[in-house]
């Protein structure tokens, strides 16, 4: 499959009186193939949205160069930069930008209009949107006389209209109630099954990313920190960063020694790797449903706590100086206080932190 948006190297520094210059995004590389819906999930802030804008053409950029199709957009050091309406993309937007002065019809129209298309070939392309996006017979009614997820529509009617070979939708759903959410991004993906388009998602929804993604990338403070499908990220997360920002996590400060794992702050061993780089003091993370509870194997632990969840318990261990949790199904109950052993599936091992990194994780707010 060829490449349909690549980024090389881009960088976004803005400079403003108040803050001074702020580094929004920051050597930033990627490949999102063609028909690939693509997912860009991160904290507010990190940059996802300057990103977006970049690839539109809304921003140019501080370094760096951006292709679309194979055809070179934006480049600083070349000096080159395409305006939006010669992009050929498709933008959702979260806020619902719909003009309000103007009817469904030419809402959807609006950009047809920009670049002169003839009228009756307006007339069909609008009418022909409209009812990929359930909008029949609507053409005359005015936003302000429509739902949320309607004007959501015209935004989305408005984006296929001129056929795009790719989408930006950022955070189209945030303001839908959850149902809608639902059958919104189900219509997403009904159009790019019928159209084609390359998709780039910008989502703070991670389930809503998981389901509806092909691959994804996690970034931070301008920066990607993993690319991946949805179960390569979830399951082999590269660093603590990706590992807490998607799903729950575990981390365990832990003493590798000759293959054994003991926790940091005292207590036995919780776990044995043979991988001989794991040697030393780092940190062990796990997910809370891959830690398996048992009464014959496994390592001996304690259970502090237990929480009934609808679907599974939830049990609070002491691992050495700090907490884990597990979730464990039903079906075996184990009680508060009781010993125990525990199986640990799929650890990752991250190096072990400075002080001052977790101080800023903790003013940051991150697990
Ligand atoms: P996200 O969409 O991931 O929440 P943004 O791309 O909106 O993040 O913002 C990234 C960083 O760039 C933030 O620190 C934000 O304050 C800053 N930023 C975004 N747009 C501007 C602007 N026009 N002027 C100055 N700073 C900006
Ligand atoms: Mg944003």
């Amino acid at each position: 499959m060829s490449d349909q948006i690549v980024l090389e190297h881009v960088t976004k520094t803005f400079t403003t009186k108040e803050l001074g210059s702020v580094t929004a995004v920051d050597d930033f590389n990627l490949a999102v193939k063609k028909g690939e819906c693509f997912s860009f999930l991160g904290p507010s802030g990190c940059g996802k949205t300057t990103t977006l804008r970049m690839i539109a053409g809304f921003e140019d950029l501080s370094k760096g160069s951006i292709y679309l199709g194979g055809k070179l957009v934006s480049d600083k050091a070349k000096n080159i930069y395409i305006p939006p309406e010669k992009r050929n993309l498709g933008m959702v937007f979260q806020a619902f930008a719909v003009w309000p002065h103007l009817n469904v019809f030419e809402n959807v129209a609006f950009p047809l209009r920009v670049k002169k298309v003839p009228k009756d070939e307006i007339r069909k392309k609008v009418l022909e949107a409209m009812h990929y996006c359930n909008l029949d017979g609507l053409e005359k009614t005015f936003p302000s006389d429509l739902s949320g997820g309607q004007q959501q529509r015209i935004a989305l009617a408005r984006a296929i209209v001129v056929n795009p070979e790719a989408m930006l939708l950022d955070e189209p759903l945030s303001n839908l109630d959850p149902h809608l959410r639902e059958s919104m991004r189900f219509e997403i993906k009904r159009l790019q099954k019928e159209f084609g388009f390359t998709i780039i998602f910008v989502t703070h929804d991670q389930a809503e990313a998981m389901a509806l993604s092909d691959r994804m990338l996690i970034m931070d403070m301008g920066n990607v920190q993993q690319v991946g499908t949805p179960w390569e990220l979830y399951n082999n997360p590269k660093n603590r960063f990706v590992h807490s920002f998607l799903g729950q996590s575990n981390f365990i400060n832990v003493d590798v020694r000759g293959g054994t794992v003991y926790p940091v702050g005292g207590g036995k061993p919780i776990w044995v790797d043979n991988d001989p780089k794991h040697d030393g003091e780092q940190v062990l993370a796990c997910r809370p449903n891959m830690m398996e509870l048992s009464r014959e194997e496994g390592f001996p632990c304690r259970i502090i706590k237990r929480t009934f969840k609808t679907d599974f318990v939830e049990y609070l261990l002491q691992i050495g100086k700090d907490s884990a949790i597990v979730q464990a199904p039903h079906r075996v109950l184990f009680k508060n206080g009781e010993e125990c052993f525990l199986k640990i599936h799929n650890p990752s091992y991250y190096e072990k932190e400075s002080d001052e990194a977790a101080k800023e994780r903790e003013r940051r707010n991150v697990v």
